[in-house]
């Protein structure tokens, strides 16, 4: 069993390697593979809710009223968040809320102010 790529053109499976480059020999056609670029580091990306990247020591606004759990609280559309931090998780933000103490967020229910 080879791995090679098939032919991008003609999808043909019995392509070969020949000088650093791959060779159909069904429709001659003949490319280069394209390396994936490496991310950096492994970085997410995290944007907010109009797709705005958003980076440690933001401020965000909430977009949507959001229920703090295991409390009656409800965090309002429009609270400020300063200061935020981009952690790694379903809730992507963490930061502290005046009168609430500290939190995760969702990066989709905020914007960047
Ligand atoms: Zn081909």
């Amino acid at each position: 069993m080879s791995n090679l790529p098939n032919c991008p053109k003609c999808n043909s499976e019995y392509t070969y390697e020949d000088r650093g480059l791959y060779v159909c020999p069904e429709c001659a056609h003949e490319w280069t593979l394209e390396l994936e670029p490496e991310t950096a580091q492994d970085q997410r990306i995290i944007k907010d809710a109009n797709g705005n990247i958003l980076n440690d020591g933001d401020t965000v606004t909430i977009i949507k009223d959001l229920k703090v759990k295991g409390s009656s609280s409800v965090l309002k559309v429009g609270t400020k968040v300063k200061n935020i931090r981009l952690v790694d998780g379903d809730h992507d933000i963490d930061c502290k809320i005046d009168g609430f103490g500290a939190m995760s967020l969702k990066s989709e229910f905020v914007k960047k102010v």
